[in-house]
């Protein structure tokens, strides 16, 4: 049977890599997919050579046209009508240097509106959807440095739509409104240990819509707001050159530092200075430590650019109390407790030892 479905004469397919799968495990060997964008079609790759994931990751992100020989067309199972082409141990790669089509960053075969619920059903990673939800909660951000050595910030969120809910990545600081509708296209679908999560990718778009439905509620909240003491911090700082480069010896007395990265001397006042670490609080009933990014940093405490990861810690460690608001172990909003008590208030206000901060405060 299999072998009649199979077109088994040696075929050659020719194109661009797109939207590379994460090496798979399959039930008896490793394997990875992709897709092939050719002169007038589409089609989904399945490569049962692991060694050559590198090759293939090299031609995918490098946009080379390659010529796939001795490949095998399978009829797909997901698409009726359509082949799948499978690259076996008899199969080649060899590199083009150009063909006469251009590489078509937003094609994707699979790429469609899809639900919440019906993207949490889909087993493939790296598959492209569109999808229509609401901004329900951010759930704390974090930095990278992607391959090439470039820092790359990423915040999550929970978003829902009316099936179900699902964590959503958003690379880049890119401006999102909690509580808001969005069209989000183009986005990736994601597994990894067994949770299916949406991430942003180059082409991704957010289009604010307006929407009144109500989302399908979640599970459980998953977010805390506290209000506690800060008793430990532990602060890092990442200095960047314009291009996000990490420079690894800042000098913050000169004025000019070296990004070897780029071969370029650049002014010190051009260096962004990253901060992040963590923060341990004394609640009323336990003490945590959680991840704190620079933003929410800077939102509680002022940094000069002279200023040393030292610095950052003493002025962390002189605030009055805070109210955070807590997912895991990541803060995603951190405000101090200014204002004086009101009248009203005093009965229940317990102020602890008067840190400098609150001492120089009017009450
Ligand atoms: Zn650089």
């Amino acid at each position: 049977m299999e072998r009649q479905q199979k077109n088994t004469s040696p075929q050659s397919v020719v194109g661009y890599i797109h939207n590379l799968s994460d090496l798979k495990q399959g039930t008896k060997r490793p394997y990875f997919e992709a897709e092939i964008q050719q002169k007038h079609k589409i089609q989904k790759l399945v490569v049962f050579k692991p060694d050559l994931y590198t090759q293939f990751k090299t031609v995918n992100d490098d946009r080379t046209p390659v010529c796939l020989h001795d490949v095998v067309l399978q009829p797909s199972r997901l698409t009726e009508g359509t082949h799948e082409v499978l690259y076996t141990y008899k199969s080649t790669i060899a590199s083009l240097n150009h063909l006469d089509y251009s590489y078509n960053p937003t094609l994707s075969m699979t790429e469609k509106d899809l639900s919440i619920a019906e993207i949490l059903k889909v087993k493939t990673s790296y598959r492209r959807v569109n999808v229509k939800a609401k901004i329900l909660q951010n759930n704390g951000q974090h930095h990278n440095f992607i391959h090439d050595g470039t820092f790359l910030l990423n915040t999550t969120y929970t978003i829902a739509d009316t099936t179900a809910s699902i964590n959503f990545t958003v690379w880049n600081d890119t401006d999102i409104t909690i509580g808001s509708w969005y069209l989000i296209s183009n986005a990736s679908i994601r597994l990894f240990n067994g949770e299916t999560t949406i991430s942003t990718t180059k082409d991704t778009e957010l289009t604010p819509v307006s929407c009144q439905d109500e989302t399908h509620p979640l599970q459980h909240t998953t977010l805390e707001t506290l209000s506690a003491d800060i008793v430990g911090a532990n602060i890092d700082i990442l200095y960047l050159c314009p291009q996000k480069h990490k420079i690894p010896n800042m000098s913050l007395s000169s004025s000019k530092v070296q990004c070897e990265k780029c071969n370029t001397y650049f002014k010190s006042a051009c260096i962004t200075h990253y901060t992040h670490g963590t923060i341990t609080i004394k609640t009323a009933t336990n003490i945590r430590t959680l991840h704190i990014e620079n933003n929410l940093i800077r939102s509680v405490v002022d940094i000069p650019d002279n200023a040393n990861t030292d610095n950052i810690i003493d002025a962390l460690l002189a605030l009055p109390p805070v109210h955070v608001t807590v997912h895991k172990n990541n803060l995603t909003r951190i405000t101090t407790i200014l204002n004086p008590p009101t009248l009203t208030d005093m009965p229940k206000i317990t102020f602890s030892p008067a840190s400098p901060a609150q001492a120089s405060s009017s009450h």
